[in-house]
């Protein structure tokens, strides 16, 4: 694929890194863009100063949410390299929420040039304190301006970047979560699988729900008897239940997290037996209860790992491991970020250096 590289005249201020840069709200100076037409195909790929959208008003991304997006960061080691952590399973997972959206597909290839290429323009923006990264969001919306329901036959495909502060100034801190009883987020042969804003807006009143109680984040139950245990906003989700590391299986609800499949990957290698099946939340307060239930921790591009220190069902709230972070939750975090800044040795072969 040719990309235009369209270098911006008036740069911006690089923040400082060792200052709180937050999360998604600072952003670089350039931005990749690319068209998509009906009997065209994708076009145009081209890098170009960051730049607000002109778009009509009936554009139907904003009518019916025709739209994806990713999610994934660039990390700058102590030896000045720019890594990405797995980007061909990003590119992937975009084309499997693109087919279940009516999106034209777009080649895995080009997705991970196009992505390498706007990160490497960009690359001073990469910044370098301890774990801080550039976000990358890579999304695509629906453009043409027709109020009919159908799938549109134009499209952009965009790539913003924005420098991301820790997720933990002060260390790994365990959260509280709020299983949720009443909403669902997602039923089996819906859009579950998929990352796209649907799933996202249906998810606001419950988080709304449990931040009013206190509660970080919500764990969704299955939509359907509300029974299993699916995943946690924006993560997916671990059990440790007597050595045995348990987490729900991808049942078409639940979002393949990439970094869900890098963390079965590293138990496995460490002689953990994994299992990846339903779990009912009935099981889950009985593990409790019996002492069985030794960590409990989520996963996702944000965090890496997320120790869970309270979970509350109903009237029930159950604290794991004492509220401390667990030593598996821990290790895996030392040993994610290890390989995703360069500190460690890549033997499983994820990082893809610019
Ligand atoms: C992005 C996302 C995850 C985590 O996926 P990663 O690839 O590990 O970042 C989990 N659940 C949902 C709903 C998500 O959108």
């Amino acid at each position: 694929m040719d990309i235009r590289i369209e270098k911006t005249k008036s740069p911006k201020q690089i923040p400082d890194f060792k200052g709180p840069l937050g999360f998604g709200k600072i952003f670089t100076d350039h931005m990749f863009v690319m068209n998509y037409t009906e009997g065209k195909g994708w076009h145009d790929a081209r890098v170009i100063p960051y730049q607000n959208l002109s778009l009509s008003p009936a554009s139907m991304v904003f009518h019916y949410g025709q739209e994806m997006f990713e999610g994934l960061k660039a990390y700058k080691g102590k030896d000045g390299k720019v890594r990405l952590f797995r980007p061909d399973m990003n590119a992937k997972r975009a084309n499997a929420s693109n087919d279940r959206l009516c999106i034209p597909r777009i080649p895995e290839e080009d997705f991970v040039q196009a992505v390498k290429t706007v990160v490497e323009v960009d690359s001073d923006w990469v910044p370098t304190e301890p774990g801080t990264s550039l976000y990358v969001r890579p999304f695509v919306i629906a453009t043409d301006d027709f109020l009919g329901v159908a799938p549109s036959k134009t499209y952009l495909f965009i790539i913003i970047l924005s420098p991301s502060g820790a997720y933990y100034s002060s260390g790994l801190a365990p959260v509280g979560i709020w299983i949720e009883d009443e909403y669902v987020r997602a039923v089996r042969g819906g859009i579950g699988f998929a990352k796209t804003g649907g799933n996202y807006a249906a998810s606001l009143a419950a988080q709304v729900k449990a931040h009013d109680d206190g509660y970080s984040q919500v764990l969704w139950l299955d939509g359907v008897e509300r029974k299993y245990i699916e995943e946690v906003g924006a993560m997916n989700i671990f059990f440790k239940i007597n050595g045995k590391i348990v987490t729900p299986m991808l049942s078409g609800s639940i979002l393949p997290g990439i970094t869900r499949n890098s963390v079965i990957n590293v138990c496995k290698s460490w002689g953990y037996e994994v299992e990846e099946r339903k779990i009912s939340v009935d099981e889950l307060i009985a593990a409790q209860k019996s002492g069985a239930l030794e960590e409990v921790f989520g996963t996702g591009t944000a965090a890496v790992i997320s120790p869970v220190g309270k979970l509350r069902y109903k009237d029930d709230v159950m604290t794991i491991n004492g509220g401390d972070i667990g030593p598996v939750s821990q290790k895996l975090y030392d040993t994610i970020t290890g390989l995703q800044n360069g500190t460690l040795e890549d033997t499983f072969g994820w990082t893809v250096t610019l």
